[in-house]
Formats: C-alpha cells, structure tokens, sequence
C-alpha cells in the first residue's frame, strides 16, 4: 500500500490509524454482525457512538454545559442561511469579511434581513485580517459573524474581533480541533467536518442554549431550526450516521494524542517548518502578511505560472498531491491539518528545496 501525502484543502487527510479502525469494522462492528453505514440509526450501537462522539468532543474542547453540541447535515454553507434564520432576531448582523467563505456568508445573510459588511481585506485580495479592536457594530446587531480560518487565502485570526457585547459566531470549518479553543467567547460555532474532522456530510455545530429558540425568523424550515436538532440529540431524522462515527474516530484520536494543547504545539511545529522555508527561499514565496497567518493552509507561489503548473506536477510524481491553489487564486496551497504528519511536511519541504535548486 502507497499512500501519497495529502495536502488538499478538503476533503483532506483522515488519520491512518483511524481509516484502519474503520477499515477492521466495516463488515463486522464490534460483533453486531453487520457495518454502522448498515446500522439502524436507532439502534443500541449507534446511541452509543454519537453519545461517545458528543461527549468526546466536550471534554477535548472543555464545551460548557451551558453550550449544546448538534451533528447536522447540508455543509458549512448550510450554516450561512441557517445562522440568520435562528439568529436574526432584529433582522440586523454585521460581517467581517476575510474570504470566499466569510462572502458568501455575508450574501446568504441578505437574503434574510440587513447584513452589514463591518470590515473587510478585500483590498488586498484578503491577505490579511483587519484590525478588529474597534469596528463600527450596530446598536441592535443581532450578531457579528467571521469566518475565523480563511481556507482559500490562509489567514486565520489570531485574536477575536471585539464585538462590544453583541454575540460571537464563527464559521471554524479549517481551524476546528486544530488548537484550544475558549468556547465562552462565542455564541455559535460551526464547522464542516471534511476539513479537519471527518468525512464530508457531517457538520458540527456548538451553540449557546439561549440562542436556540422557538421563534425564529418566519418560514425557518423544520430541519433548519437548531431547535428540533437540540430537542431530538440530533436524530431528528436519519442523521449522516457513518460520517459521526468517523468523527467520533477522530476525537477518540486526538483526546489519545494528548488533546488540544498538543495538538497546537504539532501544528505550529509544522507549520514553522514550511513558513520558514518560503520566508528564505528566493523562489517560493508565502502570499499572507506573517501576523495573520494561518496553521492549517498555506497559500504560496513562484514568479510564474508555469513554474508553478511544473512545480505541482513534480510533486505529484513524488507522493506529495493536491498542492494546487484554489481555482480562484491559482499558485500552490499546501493544507496541514491535524491528520497530516510532521514528516509529510519535511518531505514537502525537501522537495521544495531540490525543486529551487533545479529550477533557478
Ligand atoms: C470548505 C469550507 C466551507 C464550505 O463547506 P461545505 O461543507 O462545502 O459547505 C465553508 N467555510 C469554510 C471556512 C470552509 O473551509
């Protein structure tokens, strides 16, 4: 068996441990005779992996009593109408936007009432995060929304926006796990699993109990009310089933790694590692301004597109896929999420290295 290096943005790399886990059970889980994608989402086994998986990510995050853990379906971009449609109680929400995903966010959020683009880092084609100590929020601002790790554009914001008093809610699709996370400082927290969780089809959501309410915004469709998932554990209908138990996988992964402080000082030692190569080498160049920049996705390029179309290309030939940048952005992007190991870094960095040498 060859596995290559992964570095795709999502779906992106699961931790081999946890595929081989799932691989020994997938005919046979744990004696039942037959798979969890087999299972009855009702039965005995199944309660138990998602009570498993609930409480997992609880105890890993330190999610407060007061917060409630939902597993739900549609992608993160589900969450752009769903946020506004439970949460949009004046009709008012103010935006940061710091990327593709924090955009359509903010579109999606129009659909439903008055969204205000509060700041933005569109003028340097979201290089960077504004200064977020002062924003202009609206008196009666229902909430302020960021979108905290900018996958495309590989900044991440190293410190909350200061929303004088108005809640919090954070798209953390690209960050989530990836390091301890205050969970206080938020009212909701979303994320899509296929980034750093699971498979795709899952995305987990963490919201204040106050915020889920019976009278959301008129015509809120029944599978969208956080409400009927907090009320029914997430089973209101057949819930991604097999997508949870992969990210049950995962939590039971990280909390035997050592959790989320490890976790943090794994990422950032990857991350130094690839960081410090771009910012000495004459020919691979880092695109985001060194203060905002992201752990998990590192966008950089060469002085040319077809040095880069060979440079992907090379790399692919030598075990090291999915480098290619957005199709929005274009040069190279080189995701490093928890599942991806130090050594895959080092050889993506070796090669980088033979790859300037041969190439100057
Ligand atoms: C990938 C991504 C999304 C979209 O996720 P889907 O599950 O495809 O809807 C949204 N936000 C961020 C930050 C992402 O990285």
């Amino acid at each position: 068996m060859a596995r290559v290096y992964n570095f795709a943005a999502g779906p992106a790399v699961l931790p081999e441990e946890v595929l081989q886990e799932a691989a020994d059970e997938m005919l046979d889980y744990r004696g039942a005779g037959l798979g969890v994608m087999e299972m009855s989402h009702r039965s005995k086994e199944f309660e138990k992996i998602i009570t498993d998986a609930k409480n997992d990510l609880i105890e890993l995050m330190g999610i407060p009593e007061d917060y409630e853990v939902l597993f739900v379906q549609g992608g993160a971009s589900q969450q752009f109408a769903a946020v506004p449609m439970n949460l949009m109680q004046n009709r008012v929400a103010d935006y940061i936007v710091t990327g593709q995903w924090a955009k359509k966010a903010f579109a999606e959020a129009k659909l439903f009432g008055q969204a205000n683009k509060i700041a933005s880092s569109e003028d340097k084609t979201f290089s960077y995060i504004p200064d977020c100590s002062d924003l202009p929020v609206s008196e009666n601002a229902d909430y302020v929304y960021i979108c905290e790790n900018n996958t495309i554009y590989g900044t991440k914001f190293h410190q909350l926006p200061n929303t004088k008093g108005k809640i919090l809610v954070a798209d953390q699709s690209s960050c989530f796990l990836s390091e301890p996370c205050d969970v206080t400082k938020y009212g909701l927290i979303f994320a899509g699993a296929q980034k750093n969780i699971g498979p795709a089809g899952v995305v987990v959501v963490i919201i204040r109990k106050d915020l889920i309410r019976e009278d959301v915004l008129e015509g809120t469709p029944t599978m969208l009310k956080y409400k009927t998932q907090a009320d029914n554990g997430s089973l209101y209908n057949t819930p991604p089933a097999y997508g949870i138990y992969m990210c049950g996988k995962v939590f039971q992964w990280l909390k035997k790694m050592g959790g989320l402080e490890v976790m943090k000082e794994r990422n950032e030692k990857k991350a130094k590692l690839l960081y410090d190569f771009l910012d000495q080498s004459t020919m691979f160049k880092g695109t985001v301004e060194p203060g905002s920049r992201s752990l998990m996705n590192v966008p950089f390029v060469t002085e040319s597109d077809e040095l880069n179309a060979k440079f992907i290309e090379e790399a692919k030939q030598n075990g090291l896929v999915q480098l290619k940048g957005h199709r929005t952005v274009g040069g190279m992007r080189a995701s490093i999420y928890n599942a991806m190991p130090y050594e895959g870094v080092v050889k993506l960095v070796e090669f980088m290295t033979k790859f300037e040498a041969e190439n100057k």
